[in-house]
């Protein structure tokens, strides 16, 4: 169950991909939360940084942190977002993360997607005449 204490991982100080051990951890004892911050020490450099636990799940399992197409949920004005999910879309041919949720005065609904390539956009969704029981749906397991 032991977890390798090294990555490899960009170092600020020596600008390439160093060895990195890991000295410590931040983590909330028995809480649900993962852990968020860790302090790992360049090898090369002996420098130490604090990383972000995630990032260095995403550069241990991937190379670049980068949004792939696969993982997008294809986006439609229909559907509805949650922040921090992947999207395509079709029209502009792009894919963003979701920042941000909104409700315009007018009670439609808008995300503000982070595209890779266009920046910011603010996209409406779950727009629709009357909420139908989308939230049965994850209850039809049982
Ligand atoms: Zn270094």
């Amino acid at each position: 169950m032991a977890k390798s204490k090294y990555i490899m991982h960009q170092c600020a100080y020596c600008h390439k991909q160093a060895k990195m051990e890991l000295v410590g951890g931040m983590q909330n004892e028995g809480d649900a939360e993962p852990p968020q911050k860790v302090w790992y020490r360049c090898t090369r450099c002996k420098h130490s940084a604090l990383l972000d636990a995630v990032t260095v799940q995403k550069e241990k399992n991937g190379s670049v942190v980068k949004i792939e197409r696969s993982e997008c949920m294809e986006y439609s004005k229909e559907k509805a977002y949650s922040v921090g999910q992947a999207i395509y879309h079709a029209e502009l041919d792009d894919v963003g993360k979701v920042i941000k949720k909104d409700k315009m005065s007018n009670g439609i609904h808008s995300i503000t997607v982070s595209f890779e390539k266009l920046g910011e956009r603010k996209l409406i969704e779950n727009v629709r005449l009357e909420p139908t029981p989308e939230l049965a749906v994850s209850q039809s397991s049982l």
